[in-house]
């Protein structure tokens, strides 16, 4: 159920949350209303199960969890408010070295970089598992071989919400994104002219499922 609350609907929730239980005419008054209009308002916000009302009490907020306002808060939270770090690796190590990362930082996909660190490509678990199975030496061949190569990596920005980054990853079926700033290095700067994408974070399956339970929790 995907319910779109006004902004008056917003405060008044709002106001409720902080003072409540709360009459209609103080809501009214904090709102400098009047009544009447408030009316419909909190008939609706009653109806759909945010406030419940007791007469000569006034209104407050239902205690039941509110599945509505979650897709509200998703819309709100941006990537930069739930990335991990990025663990990242050149993409001139081998594919011996990157399964040794993966393990020990515990992910389950790298980000590659290039020689300016910018965004060069990612590997997962089943491409190394993938290149493990033929004749190749994991010792000698670099990751770079077996990665997905950028311009085909599908990325996000820290200002990008978190509803789409969770859309990226079910549309693409992938199980995590780096999180990206554009970045210019001009000329006279170490590795410059040059110009890529800047890894500054990852955000994955794992953190949709945290922020899930907290919001769960009633948390945010
Ligand atoms: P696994 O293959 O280990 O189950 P994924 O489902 O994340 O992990 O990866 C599936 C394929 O998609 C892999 O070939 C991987 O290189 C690629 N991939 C993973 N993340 C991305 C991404 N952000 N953009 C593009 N391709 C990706």
């Amino acid at each position: 159920m995907a319910i779109q609350l006004t902004l008056r609907q917003k405060k008044i929730i709002e106001i409720v949350k902080e003072k409540g239980p709360i009459t209609s005419e103080q809501i009214a008054a904090e709102l400098s209303l009047t009544r009447a209009t408030l009316r419909p308002d909190l008939a609706i916000l009653t109806m759909v199960g945010i406030l419940e009302a007791k007469p000569r009490v006034g209104y407050y907020l239902t205690k039941k969890p509110l599945p509505f306002l979650i897709g509200d808060e998703l819309q709100k939270l941006k990537v930069k408010d739930v990335k991990s770090r990025p663990v990242v690796v050149r993409d001139d190590v081998t594919i011996y070295d990157a399964i040794v990362t993966m393990m020990l930082e515990d992910v389950g996909t790298l980000i590659i970089v290039d020689e300016s660190g910018f965004l060069a490509g990612v590997v997962s678990r089943k491409d190394l598992l993938k290149i493990t199975l033929g004749q190749a030496d994991i010792h000698k061949v670099p990751v770079g071989v077996v990665m997905t190569r950028f311009p085909n990596v599908i990325s996000v920005q820290p200002e990008d919400t978190v509803y789409e980054a969770a859309r990226k990853m079910v549309q693409y079926q992938i199980d995590g994104l780096p999180v990206v700033v554009p970045r210019t290095i001009s000329e006279g700067e170490p590795g410059g002219p040059s110009e890529g994408l800047e890894v500054v974070g990852r955000i994955t399956k794992t953190n949709i499922t945290n922020l899930f339970v907290e919001l769960g929790a009633g948390k945010f």
